[in-house]
């Protein structure tokens, strides 16, 4: 009978050991000291863009020239990954400018808020830090 292959020498991508990519969190905080930000500030910000993007009355919210912003609620609730008691609406916001195209849940806000985690490496639903601030600096 044939074994079956060792998942440990099939690994072919680093962040393997790692599939939450927590390790980013790290980094990620290194990274935003050089922007001189942190991330509970930036959740603090896309917080309140969401608020006022899902309360427009208008189809899209344009918080800033060449800025739109759409909603997306889905019902119902999702909890935290990280074990918390906290839960947040599935939905999204559609972030479109010239050259930026992002997706931000709730819950992606919270977890940028309260644990600076911007998803992990190679996650369809991390947000470079980097696009969040170049977003938020041109939004007064
Ligand atoms: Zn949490």
């Amino acid at each position: 009978m044939k074994s079956m292959p060792d998942a440990k020498n099939n690994r072919t991508k680093p962040w393997d050991d790692d599939p939450l990519g927590l390790g980013r969190i790290d980094s990620d905080r290194a990274l935003l000291t050089q922007f001189d930000a942190t991330a509970e500030e930036l959740g603090q910000r896309l917080e309140t863009l969401w608020h006022k993007a899902r309360k427009t009355t208008d189809e899209e919210y344009e918080p800033a020239p060449g800025i739109t912003i759409r909603v997306e609620e889905y019902g119902g609730r999702i909890s935290c990954s990280f074990g918390h008691s906290g839960s947040y609406a599935k939905g999204r916001m559609m972030v479109i400018t010239q050259d930026l195209r992002l997706s931000i849940s709730p819950l992606s806000i919270h977890m940028i808020k309260s644990h600076g985690f911007f998803g992990g490496r190679g996650s369809p639903h991390r947000i470079e830090p980097n696009q969040i601030v170049r977003l938020l600096r041109s939004i007064p």
